[in-house]
């Protein structure tokens, strides 16, 4: 699995922030309970005086029962340490430094290699904002409701919204679990609230847990971040992002504020990741036509070898109040 170079600087920060916070918290706790209980100090001096003298014993070459008399000093003394703690009403860890990984320390190392930690926090910073958002964690194929659907026949079609949505369901899933970059592309197009987001987001979960790294963001804060890309003079950080991605997913696309600007970025963009073989998955409110008049020939031409998915039915949204 790869992750932009942008993406493991944020993860090294924030590894070195969660340390810090464990070893101010632990300085906290130390010193507002030794405030109460000054006899740690001295149960502490004998952990520790005991352990030196330990290793100068056998650094002397000592009898084997001289060193077995200082170590189990130690232990009594790591024993007292402990009963004072509990004694005092707290957990017998309570002052050893709270990390919140206890494999690494919250260094992100272990073994010589990624802690699990690491790795889902490089994941989880790969899509970005979302990570946060309880849609994302929502979104998952289990989740997923067809029966809000209605299986009432649609004449001209010839299916029920609910049979043709679980089409589409289980094509994705699919799709999610034989995943590989080489993947095909999707265009979800159909009025608001009819899942596809949920079931793009579905497609994301399933692919981070494969192990794959996902970009997914709105045309709207693509814009935005490109605007302030251009604005700062910066490389493009965004664009490492796409590249080192297996799956890019745009949201909304035709939602984002017109403009000018904002047109000619994301047909570069989506031009860009379509020549380097991106798969990918468009989200729109607007169908192809509607996407062609709004961003040009140039755009929808490129969508040619998309697989376009319909979501049709009722705003499943209303049914879930
Ligand atoms: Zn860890």
């Amino acid at each position: 699995m790869k992750f932009s170079e942008i993406i493991y600087q944020k993860a090294e920060l924030e590894l070195k922030k969660r340390r810090l916070q464990a070893e101010k918290l632990c300085e906290a706790r130390r010193k507002d309970f030794v405030a109460k209980h000054p006899e740690l100090l001295d149960i502490e001096a004998e952990m520790k005086n005991t352990a030196l003298s330990v290793i100068k014993c056998i650094g002397a070459g000592s009898q084997k029962m001289d060193i077995n008399l200082v170590a189990k000093r130690n232990l009594e003394a790591q024993e007292a340490k402990k009963q004072l703690i509990v004694a005092a009403g707290y957990p017998e860890d309570y002052l050893d430094t709270p990390y919140s990984c206890k494999l690494c320390n919250d260094s992100g190392i272990l073994n010589g290699k990624l802690c699990q930690c690491h790795i889902q926090l490089l994941q989880q910073l790969s899509v970005g904002e979302l990570s946060c958002s309880p849609m994302l964690a929502k979104s998952s194929f289990e989740a997923f409701d067809v029966n809000l659907y209605t299986d009432i026949k649609d004449r001209a079609l010839g299916f029920s919204p609910r049979e043709y949505m679980r089409g589409c369901y289980e094509m994705l899933k699919a799709y999610a679990e034989n995943f590989t970059p080489q993947s095909n592309s999707f265009f979800f197009c159909g009025g608001t609230g009819l899942g596809k987001t949920h079931l793009a987001l579905a497609v994301l979960n399933r692919l981070t847990s494969r192990g794959f790294s996902v970009y997914y963001n709105t045309a709207g804060k693509i814009v935005k971040q490109l605007k302030n890309e251009s604005f700062s003079k910066a490389d493009s950080s965004l664009e490492e992002e796409i590249n080192s991605s297996d799956l890019v997913i745009i949201d909304d696309l035709g939602a984002e504020f017109a403009s000018e600007f904002g047109s000619a970025a994301l047909n570069e963009l989506i031009s860009d990741a379509i020549l380097n073989a991106k798969a990918m998955i468009i989200i729109s409110n607007l169908s192809v036509s509607e996407l062609e008049s709004r961003y040009g020939q140039r755009l929808t031409s490129r969508l040619n070898g998309f697989e376009v998915l319909e979501f049709i039915g009722e705003d499943i949204r209303q049914k879930l109040k």
